[in-house]
Parts: C-alpha cells; structure tokens; sequence
C-alpha cells in the first residue's frame, strides 16, 4: 500500500489538494456541487464517475455543511464500487501453451510489463516463450532480449520487417514441440500508422486462432497512465482487432493521471489485472480496488 500510495501521491495530491482549497467546511449547494464535479473532472476520473459522487452526497448532504473529508470517503466508495468487479489476476488455463498477446502502443510499457510478467512464471517454474513480434524496431528485440535473460525466458525474433504473423505461427510450433506452459506475444505499437498495425494485428490474431480457436487466452492491452484521456482512444483502437481481455497500467508511479482507469473501467468494464509502479522487475502489483482508490483519493 505504500508504495502505490507513494506512487499515486501526485494524483491524490492535486484532487485533495482543489478539495481542500473549495471545501474545507462549505455547503453542498448547486455551486459548490458544480464545483466539486470540476475538480473531479480534471482529474481525469470520468464524467459518469464524477457525478455518481456528486449526486451521492447531495442524497444527504444537500444544503448542508460538508468537509472534504466527507468527499474523500464518497469519492473512495465510488472509484472502489466500480473497480472492484475489475479486479482480475492473470489466471493461466489448462490448454498448453498458454497464449498471451500483449498489445498497446509504442511507450506504454509492454514490453517491460511482458518481462516482468515472465519473470513471474518462471520464478514459478513454468516454461516460457517469448515471441518479439515487433518485427519493425531492432531496439525492441534488443530490450526484449535483456528481459528473457533476466526471466530465464528463450525469445524467438524474426528478421527486421517480416511478418509478425508468419513469426507467431513459428513460435506456436515451436512452444508446442519443445514444450512450453506459456507463449508471450510482444507486439508492434506504432499507432502513427493505425490502418496497417490493425491488419498486422487482425493477421496475428487469424493466425493464433488457426493454431487454437481458444486462443489468445489472454489479450493484454498496456495503458500508460500519464496519457490520461488518450488511453481512452487507444483502449477504443485496440479493444475490437486484439479483443483485448484485460488491461494493466503502467507509470502510476509518477503521474496525477490516475483517475482515467476509473472513467475507462467505467466505459469499457474490461478486467484490470495489475498496475505497473516502476521500471525495475519487482515493480508490478496485482491490482487490487480498494488500495488504489484509497490511494487515489487521498
Ligand atoms: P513499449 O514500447 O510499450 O514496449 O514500452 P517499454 O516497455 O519500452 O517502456 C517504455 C518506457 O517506460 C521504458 O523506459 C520503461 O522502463 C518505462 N516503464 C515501463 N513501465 C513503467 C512503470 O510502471 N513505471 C515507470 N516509471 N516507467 C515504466
């Protein structure tokens, strides 16, 4: 709790900061309300959220007096109402491999938030692949590459600029021959050119199916949180072509942007299976309702 306390204390500082500001011991009228649904607004949280907060309070508060305290508690009753149904860890299924795509765009994090992830497999003994399907940046291999040593991981790359399907069919058969519990599937993110990342991805996606019509078991949308609104759009770009299955956000260790994963969960209701708070291995938490929505609102 603390360190995503210590993480999220941009966010929280700012809203508790205006709340403090407007509301130490104000009235609940219709302009404090106003108000009120400003300063939630601004943080990102969402319309729909704001006013459930708002109209939840003027339900005993109206025209009376209200401090910020009294705020804090409906705002953390509401954020954590919303996400706890959310509140969903990795669960691996019983078809070997086990395959889990990870898509977002460039910079969000996916490919360290696949390392870390890897990380955890195999420090729980199971036998991963990792398929660098970013075909299109060297750099992304590379780095790929520092992850699967450090999970004690094998990435399979192709030659620059092939096809990203083509690669993940040879990495299905070879996680089939060799073995592996667990395929992890980086993919590209170069949202500057939607159309063909979301055929290479539709493609990607045709190919995993022929391989296994359950498959991908899980399809990991990586949200960096310091976008704020845009990971609306980019979970709006990813949501039908991946069929994303879960997101996680990265960066909520530095970043007043906290609130969007409460007005995307309220859009999109798409499980949140952990939240990123650092660069290093260990920073990845399951993500849990209740600590981040105390954390967020202060
Ligand atoms: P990708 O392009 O989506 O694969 O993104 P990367 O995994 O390369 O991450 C982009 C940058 O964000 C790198 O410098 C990472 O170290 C950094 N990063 C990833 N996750 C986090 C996080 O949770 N917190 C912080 N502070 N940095 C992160």
């Amino acid at each position: 709790l603390a360190r995503i306390s210590k993480g999220l204390s941009k966010s929280t500082s700012r809203m508790s900061e205006s709340m403090a500001a407007s509301f130490t011991k104000r009235t609940l009228d219709d302009a404090a309300i106003e108000d009120l649904e400003d300063i939630l607004i601004a943080s990102d949280l969402g319309t729909g959220p704001a006013l459930k907060v708002t109209s939840r309070l003027a339900q005993d508060k109206f025209d009376k007096q209200i401090t910020d305290l009294e705020i804090k508690i409906a705002l953390a009753d509401v954020i954590s109402e919303i996400l706890t149904p959310l509140e969903k860890p990795i669960v691996l299924g019983a078809v070997k491999p086990q395959i889990l795509l990870f898509v977002g765009v460039n910079g969000s994090g996916k490919t360290t938030t696949l390392g870390k992830i890897a990380k955890r497999f195999t420090d729980d003994g199971k036998k991963v692949l990792i398929a660098a399907g970013d075909t299109f940046r060297a750099a992304a291999f590379e780095q790929l590459s520092v992850w699967g040593e450090r999970a004690n991981a094998p990435v399979m790359s192709g030659k620059i600029g092939a096809d990203a399907a083509g690669l993940v069919y040879d990495a299905i058969e070879r996680a089939r021959d060799e073995n592996f519990d667990i395929l992890m599937i980086d993919t590209a993110g170069r949202l500057q050119n939607r159309t063909e990342l979301m055929d290479e991805l539709a493609k990607v996606l045709r190919v995993i199916k022929k391989q296994d019509e359950t498959a991908p078991h899980h399809s990991i949308l990586v949200l960096d949180a310091t976008v704020g609104q845009n990971a609306l759009m980019q979970t709006e770009a990813f949501a039908k072509t991946a069929e994303v299955s879960g997101l996680i956000m990265t960066k909520l260790d530095g970043t007043a942007k906290g609130g969007v994963l409460v007005a995307l969960s309220d859009k999109y209701n798409l499980p949140i299976h952990c939240i990123g708070i650092g660069e290093q291995v260990e920073d990845l938490e399951n993500f849990s309702a209740p600590v981040f929505a105390a954390a967020l609102s202060g």
